[in-house]
């Protein structure tokens, strides 16, 4: 299993990195989490594995988030040949149908039949999604919007939590506790902080509630990357962090 950050930024548009995306590759699975714009790029410039993503998941609905969901489907109809024939299904808090609806009202049925089968699933917080590859797939709600959700992922017994855009929650570092890899939002400085989001102070709280074995933060505004946020985290947590880019991945091993 491997887990890829392919867009580490955020709507504040910034030349290293894309809006957030991220893979999920397992035997048999290929999940994109999140498709923010940019992220079909970043998928291009990876090779074709594009064309094989199977599962797409969605944290929320803000656009730095879905904003490339459409151009990816309408690449899976009309960009390569033979056209494609395997499903996909996109996963989402309640809300993703409505979303793909308002989006297929806009740009065409397409969207929603696009030639090959295109399932949407609704994830609610007591779902246990089984997933191919023997990947588990559960949600927790955040404090970001009204469906925002973090994502946990297993597989034979190796975790990663995905916060999703949130702002601190004692509920998330007690779901997260002991997972391998947390992968954290960090989009603003102290000076800026808002409910919504986390400073990179709260990511460390966030870290030492949920003592994952290695702690990949990611979704930085601008502005925060001015402040150290390495030594501010390490107040309160000291294990293993990396400040992801575009492009960085962590390997569990056996795919
Ligand atoms: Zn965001
Ligand atoms: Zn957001």
């Amino acid at each position: 299993m491997r887990f890829t950050t392919l867009g580490t930024g955020t709507v504040s548009l910034a030349a290293a990195r894309s809006c957030a995306g991220y893979l999920l590759e397992a035997d048999g699975l290929q999940l994109l989490i999140d498709c923010g714009s940019g992220i079909t790029r970043r998928l291009a410039e990876r090779g074709a594995g594009w064309q094989t993503i199977s599962h797409v998941a969605l944290t929320h609905f803000h656009i730095d988030h879905h904003g490339d969901l459409p151009t990816l489907i309408f690449a899976w109809k009309y960009g390569f040949l033979p056209p494609r024939s395997d499903p996909v299904e996109i996963i989402g808090p309640v809300g993703t149908l409505a979303l793909l609806d308002r989006l297929a009202a806009a740009y065409g049925d397409w969207m929603r039949a696009p030639g090959f089968p295109l399932v949407v699933r609704e994830i609610t917080p007591s779902d246990v999604l089984e997933l191919p590859g023997d990947v588990t797939l559960t949600c927790l709600p955040v404090p970001h919007t009204p469906e925002s959700v973090a994502y946990s992922v297993v597989r034979h017994g190796r975790r990663v939590v995905f916060t999703g855009d949130t702002g601190p929650s004692a509920d998330l570092a007690a779901w997260a506790r002991g997972c391998d890899l947390l992968v954290a939002e960090c989009s603003l400085p102290t000076e800026m902080s808002i409910p919504e989001h986390l400073t990179p102070e709260q990511c460390g709280e966030l870290a030492a509630g949920a003592q994952p074995k290695h702690l990949a933060l990611t979704h930085f505004y601008p502005p925060v990357e001015q402040v150290d946020i390495r030594a501010l985290v390490a107040r309160s947590y000291s294990g293993p962090v990396t400040l992801a880019h575009d492009g960085w991945y962590f390997d569990f091993g056996a795919m």
